[in-house]
C-alpha cells in the first residue's frame, strides 16, 4: 500500500469550523493530512493511491467522548464483578470494531478495568477499533457511585475501585497511573440510601455527593501532578458544584443544576459531556427487555431534566462535547454511537454545533485536539465519508461509506 493517499469528494468539511469546500480533496502522507482544499489546489503526487469518492461528504472521524469498554451483556452489569477479563476483552474488541466501522476514529472509555489492555491491543494493531483514551477502573467512595451493594464490601474492595479519604484517593490515582490510565474518572454523585437505582439515583434533583471537597481536591492534585485530566460523573447541584470547586476538568452528565452553577460552567469553559444516548437506548429497550415500571420512572425523570438542562445549557453557552455513555449490546451497542448527533440536534443544537461537539470538542475532552478532531494539515488523517451532507441533514452521520484512521482505509463501499 502506498504511503500516500488522495481522496476526492463532492464536499469536504475542513478546518475546526467545518468550512464546506465543494469538489474538495485531501492528500494524506504517512497517516497525516498533507494538504486539503479544492480539488484543483491539492497536489497529485506520482506515487499516490487516488480515490475519487464521487458525491460524498468528507468530515473528521467522529469521536465519542464518553463510552465504556465493559465487554459484558448490557442487561447484566452485575457480571462486571465476576466475568473473566479475557472474555470481556474479546467481547469489547468485537464491539469496538463495529464502532470504528460506524465512523468513530477515537473514543474515551470512562471506566472499565480492561480499558488499558483493550487500548493496547488496538494500538498494537492486533484488533480494529477507535483510538482509545481510557480511565481504567472507576474511583468510587464506599457506598459511592459504583459501589454496588449487591456484592460484599470485601469483594468490592478487591476490584480496586473503592477509595476513601485523601490517602486512599492518592493511592487510587497512583494505581490508575500504574495501570496506564490516560485520565482519571471519579464518581461524585449517587442516589440516597434507599434509592433502588443507586448509581444514578432515583431522581436527578435529589442526588447525594459522594466525597468531601478535600478528597476531590487531593485526587485532582495527584492526577494533575501526573499530567492527567480528571473527569467526574456528576448529576445534581451539589455534586456538580463539588466537581467545579474540586478542580475537576470535565463534567460527565452535568444536569439537575441551578442557573448559577450553569453560569459558572459556562464562564469557566468547562466541557460537559452530553450522554443523551444512554437514556435514549434505555427508553428504546423498555418493552423488548421488560424493564420494570419503577426503573422506567427513574429514566423518565432523568430524561426530562437532562433535556431541560441541555437546552438551558445551550442558551447559556455551556461547552458540550458529545458522548454517548454506551456500554455495549444488546441494549446499548457501541456501533450506534452516531445517534448522539441526531439527539443533540433534536434537543436544539444546530447541525454544525453537533458536528463540532462530536469532533473538535470531543477531541479536546480526550486531550488530543492538537492531533485530531478536524481536517487540517498536520493532523492525523481520521476521516469519514458520508452519503449526504450532515450540515443539512444530520442523519447522514449514520451512513458512512468509508472510514480512514491515521491514513488507513478501513472500509470502502461504493457510494450510492
Ligand atoms: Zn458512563
Amino acid at each position: 500500500m502506498p504511503d500516500r493517499l488522495r481522496l476526492k469528494a463532492g464536499l469536504v468539511l475542513a478546518g475546526s469550523d467545518l468550512q464546506p469546500i465543494k469538489d474538495g480533496a485531501i492528500l494524506i502522507e504517512a497517516g497525516r493530512i498533507a494538504a486539503v482544499g479544492g480539488d484543483d489546489g491539492v497536489p497529485h503526487p506520482e506515487e499516490c493511491e487516488p480515490h475519487d469518492l464521487g458525491d460524498v461528504t468528507l468530515m473528521p472521524g467522529m469521536i465519542d467522548a464518553h463510552m465504556h469498554t465493559f465487554g459484558v451483556d448490557s442487561t447484566q452489569l452485575h457480571l462486571l464483578a465476576t466475568e473473566r477479563e479475557p472474555y470481556r476483552a474479546a467481547r469489547a474488541l468485537n464491539e469496538l470494531a463495529g464502532m470504528l466501522r460506524a465512523g468513530f476514529t477515537s473514543a474515551r472509555c470512562l471506566g472499565s478495568t480492561i480499558g488499558p489492555d483493550v487500548r493496547r491491543a488496538i494500538d498494537d494493531g492486533l484488533a480494529e477499533g477507535p483510538r482509545l483514551k481510557v480511565a481504567g477502573g472507576f474511583i468510587s467512595s464506599t457506598s459511592g457511585t459504583w459501589d454496588s451493594r449487591s456484592v460484599s464490601l470485601s469483594a468490592a474492595r478487591l476490584s480496586g475501585e473503592v477509595a476513601d479519604g485523601t490517602d486512599g484517593l492518592l493511592q487510587a490515582v497512583r494505581q490508575r497511573v500504574r495501570e496506564g490510565a490516560d485520565f482519571i474518572k471519579l464518581g461524585l454523585s449517587k442516589g440516597g440510601v434507599h434509592d433502588r437505582y443507586h448509581a444514578w439515583g432515583d431522581d436527578p434533583l435529589r442526588q447525594v455527593a459522594t466525597y468531601s471537597l478535600e478528597e476531590v481536591a487531593a485526587a485532582v492534585e495527584e492526577a494533575h501532578r501526573n499530567r492527567l485530566l480528571v473527569s467526574a460523573h456528576a448529576i445534581g447541584e451539589e455534586p456538580v458544584r463539588l466537581a467545579i470547586e474540586g478542580g475537576v476538568d470535565i463534567v460527565e452528565h452535568g444536569y439537575g443544576i441551578s442557573p448559577e452553577t450553569r453560569s459558572t460552567l459556562a464562564a469557566k469553559g468547562t466541557i460537559v459531556v452530553s450522554t443523551i444516548s444512554q437514556l435514549h437506548f434505555h427508553r428504546a429497550a423498555y418493552e423488548a427487555y421488560r424493564y420494570p415500571q419503577w426503573e422506567r420512572d427513574v429514566y423518565e425523570r432523568h430524561w426530562t431534566i437532562m433535556q431541560r438542562d441541555f437546552k438551558l445549557g445551550l442558551r447559556a453557552a455551556v461547552r458540550y462535547a458529545l458522548g454517548t455513555d454506551l456500554i455495549g449490546g444488546p441494549t446499548h451497542p457501541l456501533h450506534e454511537a452516531a445517534t448522539e448527533f441526531l439527539l443533540a440536534v433534536e434537543w436544539g443544537m444546530t447541525e454544525r454545533e453537533a458536528l463540532r461537539a462530536g469532533t473538535m470538542l470531543a477531541a479536546e475532552a480526550l486531550g488530543i485536539a492538537s492531533q485530531t478532531g478536524s481536517i487540517e494539515v498536520g493532523k492525523a488523517a481520521d476521516i469519514v465519508a458520508l452519503n449526504g451532507n450532515p450540515l443539512i441533514d444530520i442523519k447522514a452521520v449514520k451512513n458512512p461509506v468509508l472510514v480512514v484512521k491515521e491514513g488507513r482505509v478501513l472500509r470502502l463501499t461504493s457510494p450510492a
